[in-house]
């Protein structure tokens, strides 16, 4: 039960108002999710991939219903923009328009993550194709002013010698906005990531910093054993809020869950938006971020992932602010960068009363 709070004074119209004007900051977005219909038609045409050939076609294929199966079933919604995205102009063009439309969005600090292994079945080598993404990323970025920063994210089906080299790789473009290290994929399939320690060493030992992707099957026992690689933040992980000692330990080690409540309603781990522990897990202290995983599997920018969980999950205005500055405290950004970001988001709230004090709304 989430416990009853004062209505929020603005109805839906200003609700939705205020957040899509309010300066944002997602840290959970896969890129491969987040093809736009149009680019997807037109780049299936020009590759000459099999593929649906009008809008409402591509549309179907590319999102997925409110309520799948399960993420096994939800993932598969990703095996046409893999297949789309296999060349360095793909995965430019897609990379541009993702932080367009996000900067359109007001998502001032944003992490695109991507698996760039699952990229090279036309003759990309690996560091060609993190070169187009950071390449395109940083070129939108300076056009745009959200500042980005980017994820490689290693899939757990993969053969963990591969996964060893496919970090050591990654490492090379951390000057280049490369920041973070991530493990996705069929997580029922391959449960145990301690498979990939090593490559989760070599990722460290190169710099970059340290998420997974945990819960979307197996509940909080998944979101304990994700802990053991001593990751920064867990890439979902709703389950943790089933197991008290799991969520005192998220918080006494500072770890965030980067929650996505719709796409774990798409996933079917979940029953509804209002079923989902974000509200409690964020009023019980542990560290969360809010993000839509996915600007086309889950059809959504994060401005209205925001209002569902105001409208839906019983959050207040001053705690999705606070969950929203916690994300750029959470970001695998230098701080440099970071602080000015954190002032000016500041100097926007200071006139906005509806999220309350500067400090209500924080986790105790
Ligand atoms: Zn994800």
């Amino acid at each position: 039960m989430i416990p009853s709070r004062e209505p929020d004074s603005v109805g839906p119209a200003a609700l939705r108002r205020l957040v899509e004007a309010m300066p944002k900051a997602e840290l959970h977005l896969h890129l491969d999710g987040s093809l736009r219909v149009e680019t997807a038609l037109s780049l299936a045409r020009s590759r000459g991939v099999d593929a649906p050939a009008t809008y409402g076609g591509m549309f179907q294929a590319l999102v997925a219903p409110a309520r799948t199966a399960s993420q096994a079933d939800l993932l598969t919604r990703f095996d046409l923009p893999i297949a789309l995205l296999q060349d360095v102009e793909a995965l430019e063009r897609v990379t541009s328009e993702l932080i367009e439309s996000k900067a359109a969005d007001n998502v001032k600090y944003l992490e695109v993550r991507w698996g760039p292994a699952l990229h090279v079945r036309r003759g990309l080598s690996l560091g060609e194709g993190i070169a187009a993404v950071c390449g395109a990323a940083q070129d939108a970025a300076a056009r745009t002013g959200t500042i980005v920063r980017l994820i490689c994210t290693a899939i757990r089906s993969h053969d963990p010698a591969a996964v060893v080299k496919l970090a050591e790789t990654a490492t090379r473009f951390r000057d280049q906005g490369l920041t973070g290290w991530d493990l996705a994929g069929p997580e029922a399939a391959v449960p145990d990531p301690l498979a990939f320690e090593r490559a989760f060493a070599a990722a460290r030992d190169g710099g970059l910093r340290i998420t997974l992707h945990a819960g979307e099957w197996g509940g909080a026992a998944q979101v304990r054993r994700a802990l053991a690689l001593d990751p920064e933040r867990i890439a979902h992980g709703p389950g943790a809020a089933d197991d008290p000692g799991l969520m005192a330990e998220l918080k006494e080690r500072g770890v965030t869950l980067d929650l996505c409540p719709t796409s774990n309603v798409q996933a079917g781990i979940v029953l509804s938006l209002a079923a989902h522990p974000l509200t409690r897990l964020h009023r019980a202290g542990v560290p969360v971020s809010l993000s839509t995983d996915d600007a086309t599997v889950s059809d959504m920018l994060l401005s209205e992932e925001y209002v569902r969980a105001v409208e839906q999950n019983g959050l207040s205005l001053p705690e999705l602010w606070a969950i929203d500055r916690h994300a750029l405290d959470a970001a695998f950004a230098e701080p440099n960068l970071i602080r000015p970001l954190r002032q000016s988001f500041e100097r926007w709230a200071a006139a906005v009363p509806e999220l309350g004090e500067p400090d209500r709304g924080r986790p105790a």
